[in-house]
């Protein structure tokens, strides 16, 4: 296959972002049609391809078209279970958006659907995991000079967020990141997890409890402890110290110049995700497109989404509690080793 002929369901932001993405920027693929529940999403989405993309209005039509060699869903959360189920049916290869659906259950239905059918077609979007310093970090853990890891420390803060923004979307939206990137990180799994409120920030909007500390514990034993403040009013602020036996790993900010002036040396701080991640869509997707042209998944699988949504359940849970929740996978299937 010289050129993988893919469908996008979902022409909201992050869709647009990646349709110029598969059709112009990367190598290897286009877009060849479209699908959003709103026709002029539809139609923005088509517009950045040309006259020839096929626009629908349905989930079965773009998903069956002989046309379309692969799916991208980049629908809202709450509306990826339906294409990824039909990708599977149809035996086509499906990326989607972060969370593979929003409650575990729906992840179990599309994991149990992806082995009974006996083939791997699905990707999650935890893009942090193309991200060039967290893969320097993992290839620093895999390497086995610092010895074992004892703990992680993150922060995953923010400017500001919009009023529909909720208290436990701290884990469903900001956290799942975290989850996922320190599982895959510390190659473990999590058995226990626990919220503790800061102090509310009068930034907030009322009602969200901001700023959370989150506890993660894990099977070997590692302890990971995260700060999600989302209203931190100075910018976006992602950090991540592994502190092992032999040493310390930390990643910090990626680097802007620093400038000494007023009395002051000063550097510019990130302002938004958008920015901080820009090249981890690339290098995401670019691999996604190589691998399934050759008929393989290697990047975050269902399974991986499924590890995500019983460890945001477990937080969720802990955010009213206030106790350690149980966190509980289970094995990982052969399927997915
Ligand atoms: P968005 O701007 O709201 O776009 C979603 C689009 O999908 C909208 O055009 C929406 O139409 C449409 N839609 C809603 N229900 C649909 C359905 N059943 N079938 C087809 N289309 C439907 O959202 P977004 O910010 O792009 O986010 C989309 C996904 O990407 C989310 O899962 C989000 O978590 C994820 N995301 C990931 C990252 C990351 O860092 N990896 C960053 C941003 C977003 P209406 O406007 O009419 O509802």
């Amino acid at each position: 296959m010289d050129v993988l002929k893919v469908g996008v369901i979902g022409c909201g932001a992050i869709g647009r972002e990646h349709i110029k993405r598969l059709h112009n920027k990367l190598q290897g693929s286009r877009v060849v049609a479209v699908m959003d529940v709103f026709p002029e999403s539809a139609q923005r989405g088509a517009d950045l391809v040309g006259s020839d993309c096929k626009i629908y209005d349905n989930i079965e039509g773009i998903v069956n078209d002989s046309d379309v060699d692969a799916l991208v869903v980049t629908t809202p959360g709450f509306a990826h279970k339906e294409p990824i189920m039909a990708a599977i049916k149809a035996g086509k290869p499906v990326f989607s958006e972060k969370p593979l659906a929003t409650t575990a259950a729906d992840c179990k239905e599309i994991v149990d659907a992806e082995m009974a059918g006996g083939k791997k077609l699905v990707q999650v979007g935890f893009m942090r995991r193309y991200d060039k310093g967290y893969r320097q970090v993992k290839e620093l853990l895999d390497g086995g000079t610092f010895g074992k890891p004892l703990l992680a420390k993150c922060t995953h803060r923010a400017i500001s967020v919009d009023p529909s923004y909720t208290t436990d979307m701290a884990v469903t939206d900001t956290a799942i990141h975290e989850i996922d990137c320190m599982h895959w990180l510390l190659d473990d799994d999590w058995t226990q997890v626990q919220v503790i409120m800061g102090a509310d920030t009068k930034h907030a909007h009322e009602g969200l409890k901001d700023p959370q500390i989150m506890i993660f514990k894990s099977k070997k034993g590692y302890t990971v402890i995260l700060e999600v403040y989302v209203n931190s009013n100075f910018g976006y602020d992602i950090n991540c110290e592994v502190v092992c036996e032999e040493g310390v790993i930390n990643l910090p900010a990626p680097a802007y110049p620093t400038v000494r002036k007023n009395q002051m040396i000063s550097t510019p701080i990130e302002q938004d995700w958008i920015n901080r991640f820009i090249d981890s869509y690339d290098v995401e997707l670019q691999e996604w497109i190589d691998d399934t042209k050759k008929g393989e998944v290697n990047g975050p699988s269902a399974w991986d989404g499924y590890i995500a949504a019983v460890t945001a359940d477990g937080l969720v849970a802990s955010q009213t509690s206030g106790v350690m929740e149980d966190v509980s996978v289970g094995e990982t299937p052969e399927f997915y080793r």
